[in-house]
């Protein structure tokens, strides 16, 4: 069957990215996996995922928060008996490399996957070799920033920290959240928010959460099964140092979400994305609130270099 000639440019310029892997800079198209990869059958893997962003003024890329992105994922790896191939310098270098190599003009997703690479059966971590990949992809918008998003609280429970590690960015465990998105896909809405076994919010599907009430920020813990969120931080950061916020880490109940005046979903992917209808019921006026706007354009001031405040978190592409 012919394919139409668009897709088949847009495969042939995946294929000639440069990639990292297994100690290696190839191109996209040359590097295999086989059908056995321990990982693709058991989810035995964990990844990043890292912003990019393509500053016209600047004519480069920033990298964001790349040094703690890969602290994390060797934290995560740790925990799944996993090693990283490099220290976190090094990591930050070949990624710099490999953008500089791909030569993106807009903004990019960068991918880490560190994952168990043997070809054979039986679930374990033990005994097995690490493998390792970075990938580059142009990416735009994961959801919509602007108008705000519909979400539904997900008939799907958080994946719990005693079942598997949720915090880990682990592969298998994002079957919880894919199914979590796709409910609420199909169901019409543009994501999920999803509680915690004991009925508490946890986060989205690919998001931490903030509340606005009565002035205040609220977003639930690190106990409660929640990924520790960079772009969590860094609101948290921007709120209390740039709009002199008060931002509580509290157990959040359900019609908490039904009574805030602004709901955000946060993320590396989602970005600062206003929420404005929770389960049919309008989030405030139903259109992005103040607070929300006001961090949004911090949090993109910053991403795009725009705000030498935060130069430290910027990794530029040279
Ligand atoms: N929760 C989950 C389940 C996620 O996958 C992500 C995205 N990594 C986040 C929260 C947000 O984390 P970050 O801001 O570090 O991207």
């Amino acid at each position: 069957m012919t394919e139409p000639l668009v897709a088949s440019l847009e495969r042939r310029a995946q294929s000639d990215h440069w990639v990292y892997h297994d100690g290696e800079l190839r191109r996209y198209g040359d590097t295999h996996v086989g059908l056995l990869t321990h990982a693709l059958h058991y989810g035995t893997g964990c990844f990043e995922g890292i912003r990019a962003y393509w500053s016209a003024q600047q004519g480069r890329l920033n990298v964001f928060r790349m040094p703690d992105h890969f602290e994390r994922m060797r934290g995560n790896a740790r925990m799944l008996h996993m090693e990283l191939p490099h220290p976190v310098d090094e990591l930050c270098a070949l990624t710099v490399e490999i953008l500089r190599r791909n030569a993106f003009t807009s903004d990019v997703y960068v991918r880490p996957l560190v994952y168990k690479a043997n070809e054979e059966i039986g679930i374990r971590f033990h005994d097995l070799r690490d493998g390792f990949m970075i990938v580059t992809v142009p990416f735009g918008a994961y959801v919509d920033t602007t108008a705000g998003i519909r979400c539904q609280v997900s008939s799907w429970r958080r994946i719990e920290d005693n079942v598997a590690p949720a915090r880990s960015k682990s592969t298998g465990i994002y079957v919880n959240s894919a199914l979590a998105k796709t409910e609420a896909c199909l169901n019409g809405f543009d994501e999920a928010i999803v509680l915690t076994h004991d009925g508490n919010v946890s986060e989205g599907s690919a998001e931490n959460i903030f509340l606005l009430r009565r002035g205040c920020l609220i977003t639930p813990p690190v106990t409660e099964n929640i990924v520790e969120g960079i772009t969590r931080s860094t609101l948290i950061t921007l709120a209390r140092d740039e709009l002199g916020i008060e931002v509580v880490e509290r157990e959040i109940g359900r019609s908490e979400l039904y009574v805030a005046d602004e709901v955000i979903l946060c993320g590396t992917g989602a970005e600062v994305s206003p929420v404005i209808e929770i389960d049919n019921r309008a989030v405030g006026d139903r259109t992005p609130g103040r607070v929300t706007r006001q961090l949004q354009e911090l949090y993109f001031g910053v991403c795009r270099g725009q705000d030498a405040r935060y130069a430290s978190w910027l990794t530029p592409v040279v």
